[in-house]
């Protein structure tokens, strides 16, 4: 990371704190490793980028439904979908720092520094090594291959490492009073399963006919072992998934219209959309057929946001298997090859699967500028969060110019008017100047003053976030003019 994009990075945790965006759990006591917590105007930004979500996957698609599905489940799903015994990260210790890694990391780290020395050749030898020993499950593999690239652990500077082992990520815990009959639960690492094992019930209740997908944002919990970069890696995290329901045969087919699909959907954020890019799963999931990540460029690199993948039929034929219930889907379409309908089959399935944290994070990323407003007469500055409209945590601030007169009062009776429709601040305290700078630096796309001049004839100026540009406009009209910018239609159409 070159010092300037590191700077970046530091810059933007340090205003998501100090504005009220994203704080770290338990501070204090000293933090809780890999779990934050969302303050006031990170809890708005993080319900409007859910709603966006919400609201292009469901309203937009009348045959996509959105459900809400509990994080407590039966045991015996997570042994259908193999997370029980699959769901692991290769972690290896080093016997002097007693600090453990990911295998695989040290490897991937290692790559990287290959190429960054311009090894290119010796880095693809050992990607395809490293590969292989991963699709194999060849842990002995894993630590021959750390060992002979002499990759040393950065705190201890020794060689001097375990074997490789396998190390759960899911959580888990005990329900019921008394421990000997309790059952141990897990709190879920994907909200996908909910959605699997609800399949019949929406589809009968909704009467919901193949191709149909099903919706769901919520909690998804995983023991990572290395947390890192702030709220890319936590232990606590948000999923908004989709579950796209489809005829045996066609999945390679919806799985592109899926990838695409998911693509577009970034940059109506005003995200550069040269800063995305595809990156294909070459190791595949125990489920899937095909995989791809959507990857943004943080500023220490690209990261994946959101996976792609091709499911198959294997969650669902296992929780068939697993439940003794039949997961089947009678489809009365007729089949134009054998002129018969297709009949009872279990459906194949395409799963979008977005971090709501890094969707997030790379909002504030990219929303995140400090601007130099100096003139020949005076040095000035501001920082600003250039969010979207739609995506603003406060959607207008309402000042009276001072403190009397009946001058507060005004401000807060237009405040009361469009309060109904928006999230608003009102502020009376500092000069002008100042309260413009705190709403830049949240992302308040205007400022509305009250001067004396509203008395006489109820007119309030109205200050753009972008273009700094004042004008003076009926109070009336506000709530038309912030209506207009704020409006889903922007981002939906
Ligand atoms: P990674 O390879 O980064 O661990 P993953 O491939 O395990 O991610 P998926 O299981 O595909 O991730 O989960 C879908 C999405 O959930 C990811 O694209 C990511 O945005 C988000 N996600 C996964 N793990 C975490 C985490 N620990 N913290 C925050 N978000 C996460």
């Amino acid at each position: 990371m070159s010092k300037n994009t590191d700077e970046l990075f530091k810059n933007v945790i340090a205003h998501a704190k100090e504005y009220g965006f994203v704080f770290p759990s338990s501070e204090i006591y000293d933090g809780l490793s890999a779990v934050y917590d969302y303050g006031q105007f990170g809890a708005e930004l993080k319900n409007n980028i859910k709603t966006y979500w919400w609201k292009s996957m469901v309203q937009m698609h009348d045959n996509i439904v959105g459900i809400d599905s509990a994080i407590f489940m039966h045991p015996k799903i997570w042994k259908a979908s193999g997370h029980v015994d699959g769901f692991s990260d290769p972690m290896i210790d080093n016997k002097d720092s007693n600090k453990r890694y990911r295998a695989d990391q040290l490897l991937e780290d290692r790559i990287a520094k290959l190429d960054e020395e311009g090894k290119t050749s010796e880095a693809e030898e050992l990607q395809v090594e490293m590969d292989n020993a991963l699709k194999a499950e060849n842990l002995p593999r894993l630590r021959e291959l750390i060992i002979e690239q002499n990759i040393k652990c950065p705190i201890s500077g020794t060689t001097n490492w375990t074997e490789v082992r396998q190390f759960n990520l899911m959580f888990s815990t005990r329900v019921g009073a008394i421990a000997d009959e309790s059952d141990t639960i897990y709190l879920r690492p994907e909200t996908a399963q909910g959605i699997f094992v609800n399949y019949l019930n929406v589809q009968k209740s909704g009467r919901m006919k193949i191709p149909f997908g099903i919706a769901q944002i919520g909690k998804a919990f995983r023991n990572e072992v290395i947390a890192r970069q702030f709220i890319i890696r936590m232990r606590e995290f948000e999923q908004m998934e989709m579950q796209y329901f489809v005829r045996p045969g066609t999945q390679a087919q919806w799985f592109d219209k899926w990838k695409e699909t998911r693509l577009k959907w970034h940059p109506a954020l005003g995200t550069d959309a040269a800063k995305y890019r595809y990156h294909e799963h070459t190791k595949l999931a125990h489920y899937a057929d095909a995989a791809y990540d959507i990857e943004f460029e943080f500023p220490f690199g690209f990261k994946e946001v959101e996976g792609i993948h091709s499911r198959t039929d294997f969650d669902l034929s296992q929780h068939q298997q697993f439940s003794g219930k039949k997961m089947q889907y009678f489809d009365p379409e007729i089949d134009p090859a054998t002129e018969k309908p297709y009949g009872n089959y279990i459906p194949y399935v395409i799963e979008t699967s977005i971090g709501l944290d890094r969707m997030f994070l790379l909002t504030m990323i990219n929303a995140y500028r400090e601007e130099d407003l100096s003139t020949d007469e005076k040095q000035d500055s501001r920082t600003v969060l250039r969010l979207h409209p739609c995506l603003a945590p406060v959607k207008a601030a309402v000042f009276p110019l001072i403190k009397k007169d009946g001058l507060p009062e005004k401000a807060r009776e237009i405040m009361d008017s469009l309060k109904l429709d928006f999230n608003l601040q009102y502020e009376e305290k500092d000069a002008i100047g100042k309260r413009y700078r705190r709403q830049d630096a949240i992302g308040t796309p205007f400022c509305i003053t009250v001067d004396h001049q509203t008395l006489e004839d109820n007119t309030v100026t109205i200050r753009h976030r972008d273009s700094m540009k004042q004008e003076r406009v009926a109070a009336d009209q506000l709530d038309k003019i912030i209506g207009d910018l704020v409006s889903w239609k922007n981002l939906l159409k």
